[in-house]
């Protein structure tokens, strides 16, 4: 079919919301409408060039629609179903998949290197039969993804399609953080690098998880206000945290998360965790980014070192459970998303969420 989608080819240039056709679906693949699609810093990465990729490239990983279409064997799921998408269905036989970690399976991660589906089709062309590839095998900015089905997880009817959006990457990634790479334990202090998407989950991950003290750092002031709203118990610039931890914690932290995925604040967050505490990398870095590490003051003082990709979780597992949280009324998702913009205004999405938004910026086609 015939569908209309966001095209990056270079960095600076603005998206190019173009005609492109995309296959039907095969066995065990369906077609989803997109509903919403959130812009992730992911997606920022590749604007930026700072991630490799082949071009055209649909952008975007994070969303929700409906099914419009299903292949043959599809078990679990009809037109009409609302869902969430995910960026991480793996081949299903692998090592890693068989762990439950589909995250890390290598022939996904081909396929995110090589801007396909994990057969290695994109399954995806312009209108002129030019090979348009996909992101981390979504490509999620269009009207319509062709996608495995195990990509598109069920949604009850009673949650927000709208702000469901932020699930699929953000939710599952910051809650998993906090769960699964730092295993949070009630009374335990922690300090947030990052308060945009992901962060303001691991912010609510740490809330749900009973932490006494959660610190949320951020050079832009909106976010921490959101931050604060959130969970947080304290919220700081960069330059006041010496100040704030002195005052208020008898030692550093129990964990520190560090969501920016820069070298600085990799290494701002090592340095605060507190002898014996837990380090997570959970913002992803420039492609080639090294990180120098004072060697001695990790063995010496037994900081445990951890990064974590999507939650370090099945998402197929832990989305479940986020549903559960939200249809308790104990994780709101409305105050997590922002401004809305059609596909045509891509580009306003995209320099909102440059600019810092506090809150997911959604495109809603
Ligand atoms: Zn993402
Ligand atoms: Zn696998």
């Amino acid at each position: 079919m015939l569908t209309r989608a966001a095209l990056f080819r270079s960095a600076g240039q603005p998206l190019e919301i173009t005609e492109v056709e995309i296959d039907g679906p095969r066995a065990g693949e369906v077609v989803v409408k997109m509903a919403a699609i959130g812009i992730c810093g992911s997606d920022l990465h590749t604007l930026k060039g700072e991630w490799p990729t082949p071009v055209p490239v649909v952008v975007g990983h994070e969303g929700t629609g409906t099914v419009a279409e299903i292949g043959e064997g599809v078990t679990g799921l009809k037109v009409g179903d609302p869902v969430v998408l995910s960026w991480a269905a793996g081949c299903g036989s692998c090592p890693a998949c068989s762990r439950h970690r589909p995250a890390l399976c290598v022939p996904l991660r081909k396929a995110w290197a090589g801007g396909t589906l994990i057969d290695g089709s994109s399954r995806l062309t312009t209108r002129g039969g030019e090979q348009v590839f996909r992101a981390l095998t979504v490509g999620a900015l269009a009207e319509h993804v062709l996608v495995p089905a195990g990509a598109a997880l069920l949604l009850p009817a009673a949650v927000s399609p709208l702000h469901a959006s932020v699930l699929g990457c953000a939710a599952l990634t910051g809650i998993g953080a906090v769960r699964n790479a730092a295993n949070v334990q009630p009374g335990e202090t922690a300090l947030v690098i990052g308060a945009g998407g992901v962060g303001q989950f691991a912010i609510e991950g740490l809330r749900l998880a009973g932490a006494s003290v959660i610190v949320a750092v951020d050079p832009v002031e909106s976010r921490l206000e959101s931050a604060l709203a959130h969970g947080a118990t304290h919220a700081c610039v960069p330059d006041d945290l010496k100040a704030l931890v002195k005052a208020e914690l008898g030692e550093l932290f129990d964990h520190t998360f560090d969501v920016v995925g820069a070298p600085a604040t990799q290494a701002s967050a090592v340095r605060w965790a507190r002898d014996g505490g837990t380090v997570v990398f959970v913002g992803l870095p420039v492609a080639g980014a090294k990180l120098e590490l004072d060697s001695w003051d990790l063995v010496t003082r037994e900081k445990r070192l951890v990064g974590t990709i999507y939650g370090s979780a099945d998402p197929a597992e832990l989305l479940p459970d986020l549903l559960a949280l939200i249809q308790a009324g104990q994780l709101d998702l409305a105050s997590m998303v922002g401004t809305s913009y059609p596909l045509d205004a891509v580009n306003d999405a995209v320099a909102e969420s440059l600019g810092g938004a506090p809150r997911r910026v959604l495109v809603t086609p």
